[in-house]
């Protein structure tokens, strides 16, 4: 039996793994910490549940295909519960929006926020069903090893103008600047500036409609669980608490993984699911090709790290749904704050998680577990000491959800704790503490992304954010499928 070693337990990597132990490749999955899930990690606290990062799971049916690749059922392993509305998008000038797949209550909304934005709306959902067949489902998992494969998507990609940004794209369709919100940050779930980031991102709004937001029954990190559980179900090796320091190479081949506790074994094919610029300049340090591309990463852009504030509390809330944006006074200067000054504003979009309003056993009984997320500039643009920010943001998100949400929120935490840039950088090793490794522009996407498999390095690939298509769950399961076609053909 060949021998495959996938670096990293994040959903690129777990579906990667997956994938290969499936077909008969006797995989080792080796993950730093003592727990699988990447961004996707958890904390348990005094009863309450903490899921670290991603809440809003799309594409259900990539991740069952895991699953029914070996004739297996999901639902063992992982409960999916729908979540209604979508999100809840609220204003500073009070209006709301509820934001979901339910045409007719959409329509209401629609009709009730920007009623004469229905026809361009209509116009917007044809062009988001246009990009979500060309980029995602011909191209989302497909490698761009070389620049022929650019060429050949260039003729779709003039079709739907993706130098235009998403924001610009809504823009031509609807006029209010709410609905323009409400079609565009979704870029800010991977990492991407709505004014800069490529109007082919307009995909998402296909993606849910067609196949809704989901939650896993005791939160994400139950979902990487399941997908651990089936990976070992399969009889492939899951090494927890194991981080590779170096893997080794012999000429243009890859040969030998080894941790910092010493361990050591040779495969004949190797994948990294760890932050790419890690991969290349931590990992393969030893090899010219590691520090020929670490200088070429320097120079591109690396998406915005994040804020979170995690806190439980006394009560529960029924009213406030299970996913909200708390708009901030202004949408593109703050955006331009993050993106591109790399200021801390005063001012901030939230998003609140709440979980417990879906699943209550994230809280004890007749408690809730919220997160309130602020996206804030990498620690490339803003090098900040996050230890004497952190306390002083934290008061200031807690300020304003209580003010716009929660009133008596401060008489009501049991517990909370924050999660800043620097947490992102030691615990996975993401370079400048990117939330989302390189930033999803035009320019960095497909053969400009990282390559599924290096250039250089003839058994060695790369799945995750780092590569296409890109960040987000239903990118890195996308990964994993183009990575793993490539793996299996080299490795025949
Ligand atoms: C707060 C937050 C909220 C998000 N919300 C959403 C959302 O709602 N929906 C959505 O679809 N996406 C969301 N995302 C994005 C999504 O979570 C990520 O894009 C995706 O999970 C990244 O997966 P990945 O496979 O690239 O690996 P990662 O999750 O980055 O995991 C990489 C793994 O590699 C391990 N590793 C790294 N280096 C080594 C080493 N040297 N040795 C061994 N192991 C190593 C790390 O420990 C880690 O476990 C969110 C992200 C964040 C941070």
């Amino acid at each position: 039996m060949k021998k495959a070693c996938v670096i990293g337990a994040g959903f690129g990597g777990l579906s990667l793994a997956i994938r290969l132990q499936t077909s008969g490749i006797e995989t080792t999955l080796v993950e730093a910490r003592d727990k699988v899930g990447g961004r996707a990690y958890v904390w348990e606290r005094d009863g309450f549940t903490f899921d670290a990062g991603p809440t809003v799971i799309t594409d259900p049916d990539a991740l069952r295909e895991l699953w029914t690749l070996s004739s297996q059922d999901m639902a063992d392993d992982v409960d999916l519960m729908p979540v209604m509305p979508f999100y809840r998008l609220n204003w500073t000038d009070g209006v709301t929006f509820d934001y979901s797949n339910d045409e007719v209550a959409l329509r209401r909304e629609i009709a009730r926020v920007a009623p004469r934005d229905a026809a361009g709306y209509d116009e917007f959902v044809r062009y988001a069903a246009g990009v979500y067949q060309e980029g995602y489902v011909k191209l989302g998992h497909e490698a761009f090893l070389d620049f022929s494969s650019m060429v050949k998507a260039a003729p779709a990609l003039a079709r739907y103008q993706a130098w235009r940004s998403v924001y610009s794209m809504v823009s031509h369709y609807v006029k209010d600047e709410h609905l323009r919100q409400a079609l565009s940050f979704h870029t800010l779930l991977v990492g991407g500036n709505p004014m800069t980031t490529s109007a082919i991102y307009a995909l998402i709004h296909k993606l849910e409609k067609d196949g809704g937001v989901w939650w896993a029954r005791g939160g994400t990190n139950k979902l990487a669980q399941g997908m651990a559980r089936l990976f070992e179900r399969l009889g492939g090796t899951l090494r927890l608490g194991e981080k590779v320091v170096q893997i080794h190479t012999l000429g243009d081949q890859v040969t030998e993984v080894e941790t910092e506790s010493g361990w050591k074994q040779r495969f004949d094919a190797i994948a990294s699911n760890g932050d790419i610029m890690h991969t290349y300049r931590e990992l393969l340090s030893g090899n010219q090709r590691g520090q020929d591309m670490a200088h070429k990463l320097k120079k591109k852009r690396f998406s915005p790290s994040l804020f979170v504030v995690h806190f439980g509390l006394e009560g529960t809330w029924p009213g406030i749904p299970h996913h909200t944006i708390l708009f901030g006074p202004r949408y593109k200067g703050l955006l331009d704050d993050i993106f591109e000054h790399g200021v801390l504003p005063r001012d901030f979009s939230i998003y609140l998680h709440h979980p417990t309003v879906t699943d209550p056993s994230m809280a004890p009984a007749g408690k809730s577990t919220f997160y309130a997320l602020v996206p804030v500039a990498n620690m490339g643009k803003l090098p900040i000491d996050w230890a004497e920010v952190g306390p002083i943001l934290e008061k200031r998100i807690l300020a304003e959800v209580g003010r716009r949400l929660i009133p008596d929120i401060d008489d009501r935490i049991v517990t909370s704790f924050r999660y800043a840039p620097p947490d992102f950088e030691s615990d996975l090793g993401a370079y400048n503490g990117n939330g989302f490794s390189l930033e999803p522009l035009l320019t960095q996407s497909a053969y400009f992304r990282g390559h599924n498999r290096d250039d250089k390095l003839k058994n060695f690939y790369l799945v995750g954010a780092g590569c296409h298509p890109g960040a987000g769950i239903p990118g890195v399961v996308g990964s994993a499928k183009a990575t793993a076609k490539l793996m299996l053909e080299g490795l025949k």
